[in-house]
């Protein structure tokens, strides 16, 4: 009954979602915040009779406003069902076999390598600074690759570049090899390399409404880059899903974008909580790789990951814990209210001590 193509398949492994026990979730990255009052506003007072029928397949009043936002045309903006769709399409459409392997850093996203295996591309892991960093120069030293892609800031870890270093890496790239710059989190204190795609035909930036914007279940994600790209990532959203995006979404999104007190508020407050549980934490005796994400990926010598991940959940919270060669003694922290984050403080002090 099953084709040897699914039979071939390694799906990604999400964070926990429970739906049974009341946990403090700070395992996937997602916003302790709730998303606009605006977008609240927007739902309650919606006409269901909208719902009748189909939602404009082109997104084009959300894509007209995210091009606002962010001062570029909508024709160089395409939306889709949550980043991770987007991201799925800019692998169908940008890397293959024929030109080499794609190219991303040794602990990053784990969804890239499962889009590699369902589209049978080739990757290269390629190792990190030893502080967990990413170095552009050992992407530079490559030389025969279908492209390159990497969260900035990256995940798990929450490493950070400056936009004129990816603006290095981009004069050095083969110009007909595309760069994806994953920013899912990076309005938590980065800056976006937006800027860069009216240099670089070959740059693409793909964001998402699921962090910043509190819109996790929302299902908004974006990319951004030049006309060519969009459209060839429109071809194939055209040959799996024309509708991706229900009208409920384009609207709320498009409201959220809009307001920005709301947004710049929720940012500065995570950004708060996360420098206060860091400094908390080092008083503590953990090592925390610099962040610049909603989340701190963070080890204590002598102690596994495992058994951080394991103590915090029969506590009734929940953290990421990966178990990857080289990471094994780490979890990520996604940043919560910071009443979660001193519950979160306090079970590590009267575990671990100081
Ligand atoms: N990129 C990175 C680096 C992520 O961590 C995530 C969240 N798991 C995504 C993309 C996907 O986010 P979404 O599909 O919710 O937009």
């Amino acid at each position: 009954m099953f084709s040897k193509r699914f039979k071939q398949l390694t799906p990604y492994t999400p964070g926990e979602q429970p739906q049974d026990q009341k946990y403090i979730k700070l395992n996937t990255n997602e916003n302790p915040y709730p998303p606009s009052p605006m977008v609240e506003e927007y739902l309650k007072t919606t006409d269901t009779d909208l719902l009748k029928l189909y939602p404009d397949p082109g997104s084009q009043e959300l894509r007209e406003a995210i091009g606002k936002y962010y001062n570029i045309q909508p024709s160089m903006v395409f939306v889709g069902n949550g980043s991770d769709e987007v991201l799925s399409f800019c692998f169908y459409a940008f890397f293959e076999k024929d030109n080499g392997d794609l190219l991303f850093p040794e602990h990053s996203y784990s969804f890239y390598p499962v889009y590699c295996g369902f589209y049978n591309i080739p990757f290269k892991s390629i190792p990190m600074e030893i502080d967990l960093s990413i170095s552009i120069d050992t992407y530079i030293e490559e030389t025969y690759y279908s492209g390159i892609i990497f969260p900035n800031p990256n995940a798990p870890t929450g490493t950070y570049l400056e936009v004129t270093e990816i603006e290095q890496l981009m004069r050095k790239v083969h110009s007909n090899r595309v760069v994806i710059i994953d920013e899912a989190y990076i309005d938590f204190g980065g800056k976006s390399a937006v800027s860069l795609i009216n240099k670089f035909d070959n740059l693409l930036i793909v964001q998402t409404f699921s962090k910043s914007r509190s819109l996790a279940g929302l299902r908004v994600g974006f990319a951004m880059g030049n006309e060519m790209l969009i459209s060839a990532l429109n071809t194939v959203k055209d040959s799996f899903n024309s509708y991706p995006l229900d009208k409920l979404a384009q609207n709320a999104a498009r409201i959220a974008l809009g307001d920005k007190d709301h947004f710049n508020d929720n940012c500065s407050k995570i950004i708060k909580t996360r420098e206060f549980t860091v400094k908390a934490l080092k008083a503590l005796g953990w090592e925390i790789i610099p962040s610049r994400a909603n989340f701190i990926f963070m080890q204590k010598k002598g102690v596994p990951g495992i058994e951080i991940y394991e103590t915090l959940k029969n506590e009734g919270l929940l953290v990421r814990y990966f178990g990857h060669k080289g990471i094994e003694n780490f979890v990520r922290v996604t940043i919560g209210k910071k009443e979660d984050m001193e519950v979160f403080l306090e079970l590590l002090e009267t575990t671990w001590g100081n």
